[in-house]
């Protein structure tokens, strides 16, 4: 299961970006419409200016200020990747590993001759299976190039001793997003089956079936894709740790799904000796017996070449490339694909993310960058500390343990202590997907020697040049890539109103994790146990429904309201990071400085123009669709007056009266 808590969602390929005039952050008002009534709709306020200027790009499918700033470290990685793919004699490992796998991705002639030639060696492999238990060994083989068929397995911090890294299987197996896009009959989602079945009977023409044949291949998919549907838990509900938390014997979990064949797929994947693992969802491993045991051996070898083929259609000739993106455009509404040097840049930086980081480090992220992160998070500690202290609905017993587990966060800032060793793992200059395998099977058996072993509470989830954040609650940790320390979330140019309202967000977002309706479950080791009294709970659980009320009301697209449940943890996390970034703000202004005007705005409201341009985006009403039923965080507009309207230091700051838009009359408050 992922237990990251994001700050924002990158989803499928992550959002590159194209070339478009970036917005200059150097003045607060420059996305400003001054036009707009502030108290009315405070986005449109700190965003119309943007909003009328900018338009998605084709290449994208949503654009906004993550978007611009990740254009600009892409930027920086294409220069990086042109200078180490050049051949010299004399250049090290890093340069080597990073500039020969971008080289073999840019040589798109080589990659067109050798056209459906790089998939054989694997579709021969599941034609060759004998009986379903070989074809469970051949899908071991498959999971290590990094497909997800029928079944994630990895390792993962064990819930209950969080210490340790344990073995753990999942369900998946599906090639659309999400579970509802099978079993919901609306129009758009048939339309998404149709473009289900369209790209696989594409692939499988493309590997040799008759028109007729490829056409019955991708219906056989669909259906065992629907079972699998069928089976799983929905996204809402797997928010609940506890509905994940089902720690079995290896003999129990042979005899409950016996025809997974457990013993020979953990002996072919590599996998080294364990007695017991985390079984997120015993009931899907039941289901999904029954369908292994009622379908034919052909039908099953079907689906799981469906799904190597997925995998690599990106990084294959370009009938392969065409097919995989007319899918996409579907999914995401995208017009165009990215140029190749985009796709590129991405494949090495999930491939190679901490050989490509490090060269990024040494140019952009300096020791100040890490100081003045270091100051900020202390005063947003302390805030955070000072507001449960303020609380008046907790009682004295559950803030001496929050208290607790505020002290036991850890943080990471910028780039890793230690660096990935990626010596085992070869790249080949003119094997674009041989150099893709290879990499997935270095990182799933990375995964995979986890089992067993202390957790390295070193290691990073993200690469470093990526604009986002996460709290990790077994690591009970908050993590800043050196990609989002930078305008307009962190300016060195810019007072610290505005930088307390962007980057002290973010932090403040972060922190509040750890306490929401997820990260309240997790103690400060990491562990999930429950510390709060059951009256506190109660009333914890009060105040997050009326977050996730309020939010249940906001329409994202056409006639669409957001899922209040599935964004909960997002939303409450927006709504107490802005709180407790304020007040960490005004401990640090001096009356005087609180009443000092910058371009005719006071740190108040400067403040509020800061938290609000971070989030100023636009999306194809596609992708607005598959994001409210996937994404856990609210579009950009509700992540500003879906806070504002909670705030009355926003009421404060910019003189609104009750009965305004941005005040609302069941201010919802958690933190
Ligand atoms: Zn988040």
């Amino acid at each position: 299961m992922r237990k990251y808590f994001l700050l924002l969602c990158l989803p499928l390929l992550a959002l590159l970006c194209a070339a478009q005039t970036p917005t200059n952050y150097d003045s607060i008002t420059s996305t400003v419409d001054k036009s707009e009534n502030p108290c009315s709709d405070f986005y449109q306020y700190a965003c119309g200016t943007w909003l009328k200027n900018t338009e998605i790009p084709a290449d994208q499918s949503r654009w906004g200020s993550f978007s611009e700033l990740a254009e600009r470290n892409r930027m920086i990685l294409k220069g990086i990747l042109e200078k180490a793919s050049a051949d010299k004699p004399g250049r090290d490992a890093i340069d080597q590993k990073i500039g020969d796998f971008y080289d073999a991705c840019m040589d798109e002639k080589a990659v067109d001759a050798k056209g459906a030639a790089p998939l054989k060696p694997a579709l021969d492999r599941i034609a060759a299976a004998k009986d379903k238990a070989g074809l469970m060994e051949v899908i071991a083989h498959d999971h290590l190039m990094g497909t997800n068929t029928f079944f994630d397995f990895g390792a993962d911090a064990d819930l209950h001793n969080a210490s340790m890294d344990i073995a753990e299987i999942d369900q998946s197996g599906l090639t659309l997003p999400d579970r509802d896009q099978y079993l919901k009959d609306t129009p758009h989602n048939l339309e998404l089956r149709k473009s289900l079945v369209d790209y696989a009977t594409a692939l499988f023409k493309l590997n040799g079936q008759s028109g007729a044949q490829a056409a019955e291949s991708a219906q056989t998919v669909l259906r065992i894709e629907t079972a699998l549907a069928k089976a799983s838990m929905d996204r809402t509900e797997r928010r609940d740790p506890k509905k994940l938390d089902h720690k079995m014997s290896l003999d129990a979990t042979v005899a409950l799904a016996p025809d997974f064949a457990f013993n020979r797929y953990f002996t072919a994947i590599g996998a080294p000796a364990f007695t017991d693992l985390n079984v997120t969802n015993p009931d899907f491993f039941k289901d999904v017996n029954a369908i292994l045991a009622s379908e034919s051996l052909d039908s099953l070898k079907t689906y799981a070449s469906l799904h190597v083929m997925t995998v690599a259609s990106p990084w294959l000739s370009k009938p392969f490339v065409d097919a995989n993106f007319e899918y996409r455009k579907a999914l995401t509404g995208q017009k165009e694909i990215q140029a190749r040097w985009k796709r590129c840049v991405a494949a090495t930086d999930t491939a190679l993310g901490e050989a490509l980081g490090q060269r990024y480090v040494e140019l952009t992220f300096g020791a100040d960058g890490k100081a003045r992160m270091l100051k900020m998070v202390s005063a947003l500690e302390k805030s955070l500390g000072e507001d449960i202290q303020s609380l008046d609905w907790m009682s004295d017993t559950t803030k001496v343990e929050a208290q607790k587990k505020l002290a036991a966060i850890t943080n990471k800032i910028g780039y890793p202590d230690q660096w990935r060793d990626y010596s085992s793992l070869t790249i080949v200059r003119g094997d674009l997907l041989g150099n893709f395998e290879r990499a997935n099977e270095f990182e799933s058996k990375r995964q995979i020697a986890k089992i067993g072993k202390p957790v390295d509470k070193k290691e990073w989830g993200m690469s470093p040049p990526t604009v986002n954040a996460y709290y990790n609650p077994s690591n009970n940790e908050i993590v800043f890539p050196a990609g989002i320390l930078q305008p307009p979330f962190f300016d060195k140019k810019m007072d610290d109103a505005v930088n307390f309202g962007g980057i002290g967000l973010v932090i403040g977002h972060e922190l509040t994790h750890g306490f929401d309706d997820q990260g309240r479950q997790f103690d400060p080791q990491g562990n999930l146990r429950d510390w709060w009294t059951a009256e506190d709970g109660k009333k914890f659980d009060e105040r997050a429904s009326c977050i996730s009320n309020e939010y249940s009301n906001f329409i994202s697209v056409d006639d669409l309201k957001l899922n209040g449940k599935l964004t909960l943890g997002e939303n409450t996390a927006d709504n107490g990071g802005a709180r407790i970034a304020f007040r960490a703000l005004n401990e640090t202004m001096t009356p005087t400085q609180a009443d000092a005007k910058i371009d005719g705005y006071t740190p108040a409201q400067r403040y509020f123009l800061g938290f609000g341009r971070v989030w100023c985006m636009k999306q194809r009403p596609e992708i607005a669709r598959m994001l409210v039923l996937t994404d856990p965080h609210s579009p950009g507009k509700w992540r500003v007056d879906g806070v504002v309207q909670n705030m009355s230091e926003f009421e404060k700051a910019w003189s609104c009266k009750a009965g305004d838009a941005m005040v609302s009359a069941n201010a919802c408050r958690v933190w």
